[in-house]
């Protein structure tokens, strides 16, 4: 089977082909992405109507590209992917139309992905993974550890109450007069930096249930970085270092109560998987595997170009749906709010 992916519902055009191989794994066959990261690093963020506007002028030749890369045609498609959320709705909207279009005119299966749901997924990909598994889902938009019990069954263990670590390593970097986005720069830096010149807060540190807060160590950071002002590029590196190691110990902390808790819900996990931007984090990648490795589970991340946005995970997670059975129909609404797992003892369903 081969599925066609497109993902717009960031700062990322992105169209991709999928095929499952017979063990199962996924096999890429062309993954095109176009970031916009030059027109909104002038903004320091993403501009929703630039966004929009964007994915509209490259999405059409992109899908061209990915098909051509391929090496096949509409005709040897068994399905077209599409994020149908959860991001902007402009961009969703651009991406959703484009699918229903092509599954409408080609007469293939329309698969409306949940672009969390795709990140999720995406270690199975690559990796010969079965459910379930304790997933660190970080990225810009989001923050969670889910237990993975299979396709559509998802259970929140915990998530951030105020910034995504993604997010965080963005304010970040803006804070520190890096570029955007600023994790990969955060990370450049500290890498020659002293991670124990500043000492930050590490918030949530030691708590029973597997919640973040970032907030607390983005102001922490500021603070530090005003007391010490103006910023020397020696400076620059030891706050980014100091930062991260901040953030890689609540990670892990927060890590570790959700293994206690998955047990509950889920079992044993097959391993500990990582995934979404923040997952290209080389210190959060060690010290998560470090973790697993203390217990006994193995640690999955995805290669670097599958962590961050891409095609190939919206494909996937067509694929994956389509093995089930889990087509959509041309209704398919765009949806921008759509958590990826309800937590039924925090979000309390209104009776009636
Ligand atoms: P969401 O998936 O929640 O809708 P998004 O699609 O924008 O949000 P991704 O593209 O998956 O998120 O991830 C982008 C985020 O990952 C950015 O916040 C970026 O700073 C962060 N990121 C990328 N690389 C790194 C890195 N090496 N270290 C830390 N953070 C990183
Ligand atoms: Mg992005
Ligand atoms: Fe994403």
């Amino acid at each position: 089977k081969t599925v066609l992916g497109i993902e717009t519902t960031c700062d990322e055009t992105a169209a991709a082909v999928v095929s499952v191989d017979e063990d199962g794994l996924g096999q890429i066959r062309a993954n095109e992405v176009l970031s916009q990261i030059a027109e909104h690093a002038v903004y320091g963020g993403v501009v929703p109507e630039i966004a929009a506007r964007a994915h509209v002028e490259v999405l059409d030749r992109l899908i061209a590209r990915a098909l051509d890369k391929a090496g096949i045609g509409f005709a040897d498609l068994d399905g077209i992917a599409v994020a149908a959320g959860p991001g902007l709705i402009g961009g969703v909207l651009v991406g959703l139309v484009t699918a229903k279009t092509l599954a409408l005119v080609t007469r293939k299966p329309l698969l409306a992905v949940n672009h969390l749901e795709a990140h999720a997924l995406t270690a199975r990909l690559t990796d010969n993974l079965p459910f379930p598994y304790l997933l660190l889902l970080a990225s810009g938009g989001h923050t969670q550890l889910v237990a993975v019990r299979g396709v559509g069954d998802y259970v929140r263990l915990g998530s951030t109450v105020d910034d995504a670590i993604g997010e965080a390593f963005d304010k970040a970097a803006k804070l520190l007069g890096l570029g955007y986005p600023g994790g990969p720069e955060v990370e450049r830096m500290a890498e020659s930096g002293d991670p124990e010149r500043f000492a930050l807060p590490r918030p949530m540190l030691g708590r029973r249930e597997a919640d973040f807060s970032l907030s607390g160590l983005k102001t922490a950071l500021r603070i530090e970085a005003e007391r010490i002002a103006p910023l020397a590029e020696r400076d620059v590196a030891d706050l980014c270092a100091s930062f991260q190691a901040a953030v890689v110990d609540v990670v892990v902390d927060r890590a570790r109560v959700a293994l206690r808790a998955f047990s509950g819900v889920a079992g044993r996990p097959t391993a500990l998987v990582a995934a979404g931007g923040v997952s290209a984090n080389g210190a959060i990648r060690r010290a998560l595997a470090a973790l697993a490795g203390e217990a006994g589970l193995g640690f999955v991340a995805p290669p670097l170009p599958l962590c961050g946005d891409n095609g190939a995970m919206i494909a996937w997670a067509g694929l994956e749906r389509l093995r089930l059975g889990l087509v959509d129909d041309l209704t398919a609404p765009a949806r921008p709010r759509w958590p990826l797992a309800a937590d039924p003892a925090r979000d309390a369903v209104p009776a009636g």
